[in-house]
């Protein structure tokens, strides 16, 4: 039988052994310890619900193949939330996962409310583990699904975009949020999904975004896209816009073969993809860093079968054969891959994935982690065993000159809810205030869409305005013209919430048009 490698697994970025901070010094990098100790500390927790189920019998199953690996055992989640930490991390848990730079962790139930941070949140964005790598897989006919060719591994950006938690209340109606899109944040995790999908003998990449309307910052990811995507030329590349994308996936997985998102598109689509293959129970993932990855299941603590012994821990068990592959023992991973899929084969299920004609037993987690203990050696005949390379995803950022950068303008955010909102008051007002300090007002804008001079009566005015200024004369100005002007708008009366710079790099414009401008 022959074997190929198994795209479905991540590789990761080893980063170099520096890089020690504050008071934990980081540990040389896993590969590294496994080379000359033979063995690699991983922290571990156990989590919440089904977690310390599930947990248990992945150390078993690893243990029995002799997985070198020795743990660490921290507490995080629920006991730290009851102890009154509100991340949910103790200062010895961060220690512990600095410090071995490895992290196997059980699924965490999120307290409601009550100020608590969500803990995968703030560990991804702490540790900058800055991509999300989720793979997942038919294994029909063994497993029931309405699938069967579909073999997609998500690779989403794990920390900007909405993420970034930037949040506002400018009015007594209006809230906003700060997408933040970058060159190096995009152009990491580009690079990651194409050095993927080259490491692991994928054949395509299909980048989605909303470009068409958020043109400077998805459109900045696209852009990116289509540059790194040059240097792989044997790998196919595509953008599809997100909505249809999406729909797509639903739709026709097997179409797709790696996918890269920004942050939110990406925690949407690897939610669509890990339900189509078939159970959330199945589907592993991997957090990674260019020092510290963690790996976990994609489900939750599951606390409505928590304790009753039925919890499928294959997510679990999959996430650690991704860890394996990370730290360098990838024949391990090997073994433990093919034992699972050789269950799964001789139709070994738990309650989630059991289904009447198709499996031949429904088990427990115990009996099932048995079962795959049993088959460890072993090679599934029928769904394809995996192979796997050693040695992991690295990343590197292109230099790139800096651009000029020239200030146009300013945008200014008023706060006005007076004349029935009429924006040819506001647009007059704010004309002659401006017309004093040599600036003119270019245009209003309400939700973005332009609304003075020339606005129409049927567009939706809340008290919320965006007033464009240029300098009355010449094409750049200067941050205490701006000064000048705010000052006038404040003595004036206007009630100014925000502001934001109008900027042109190396002479293109770097902010949009209102819409109907
Ligand atoms: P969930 O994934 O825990 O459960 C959804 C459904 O899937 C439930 O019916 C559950 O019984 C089933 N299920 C999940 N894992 C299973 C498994 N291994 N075997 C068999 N059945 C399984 O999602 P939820 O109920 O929305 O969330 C429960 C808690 O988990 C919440 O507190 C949530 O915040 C947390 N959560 C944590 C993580 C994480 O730690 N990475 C991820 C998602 C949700």
């Amino acid at each position: 039988m022959s074997t190929h490698p198994d795209p479905s697994n991540a590789a990761v970025d080893i980063g170099s052994s520096d890089g020690a901070s504050a008071d934990v010094t980081l540990a040389p990098s896993p590969q590294r310890i496994l080379e000359n100790t033979g063995t690699v500390p991983v922290a571990v927790a156990y989590g919440d619900g089904i977690g310390p189920e599930i947990t248990e019998a992945v150390l078993r199953v690893l243990d029995e193949a002799n997985a070198p690996l020795s743990y660490d055992v921290i507490e995080v989640g629920r006991a730290a939330y009851e102890r009154g930490i509100t991340s949910g991390i103790p200062e010895e848990a961060w220690d512990a996962i600095r410090s071995n730079r490895v992290f196997l962790k059980g699924p965490i139930t999120t307290p409601q409310g009550g100020g608590y941070k969500s803990l995968n949140v703030t560990i991804r964005k702490a540790l900058s583990l800055f991509a999300n790598v989720r793979p997942t897989k038919s294994y029909a006919p063994y497993v029931a699904s309405p699938h069967p060719g579909m073999d997609i591994v998500v690779v989403r950006e794990n920390e900007e975009d909405l993420y970034a938690g930037i949040e506002h209340r400018q009015t007594q109606e209006v809230h906003q949020i700060l997408k933040l899109i970058t060159r190096p944040g995009s152009e990491r995790i580009i690079r990651y999904a194409f050095e993927y999908a080259r490491a692991y003998g994928r054949q395509k990449v299909t980048c989605m975004t909303k470009d068409n309307i958020q043109k400077q910052t998805d459109g900045l990811f696209h852009q990116v896209f289509r540059e790194v995507a040059e240097g792989y030329p044997e790998i196919e590349s595509e953008h599809q816009i997100i909505d249809i994308g999406a729909a797509r996936v639903a739709a026709q997985p097997e179409q797709f073969d790696v996918i890269v998102t920004p942050n939110l598109y990406g925690d949407i689509i690897s939610d669509i993809t890990a339900q189509l293959a078939g159970s959330v129970g199945l589907a592993g993932s991997a957090n990674v860093g260019s020092k510290i990855a963690m790996f976990e299941a994609v489900h939750g603590s599951a606390p409505d079968i928590a304790g009753m012994g039925v919890a499928n821990p294959s997510g679990l068990l999959v996430a650690a054969t991704q860890l394996l592959v990370h730290v360098g023992a990838s024949e391990v991973a090997q073994t433990v891959k093919n034992a699972w899929l050789k269950t799964l084969e001789d139709g070994i299920h738990p309650a989630d994935i059991y289904r009447e004609g198709l499996s031949t037993r429904e088990v427990g987690t115990t009996a099932f982690t048995n079962a795959v203990i049993e088959r460890l050696g072993d090679t599934p005949s029928q769904l394809r065993p995996v192979q796997y390379k050693s040695g992991g995803v690295t990343v590197s950022l292109s230099e790139r000159p800096k651009a000029k950068k020239e200030l146009q303008g300013i945008d200014v955010f008023i706060d006005w809810d007076q004349h029935d909102r009429d924006p040819d008051t506001i647009g007059v007002g704010l004309s002659m205030a401006a017309q004093s300090c040599g600036w003119t007002l270019e245009m209003i804008t309400n939700r973005g869409v332009k609304v003075y001079p020339d606005g129409l009566p049927e567009t939706f005015w809340t008290d919320h305005w965006r007033c464009r200024f240029l300098p009355a004369d010449g094409e750049t100005t200067t941050f205490s013209a701006i000064l000048d002007l705010l000052a006038v708008l404040h003595s004036a009366g206007w009630d100014v919430i925000k502001t934001e710079h109008l900027y042109s790099f190396d002479g293109e414009r770097a902010y949009s048009l209102g819409q109907g401008q």
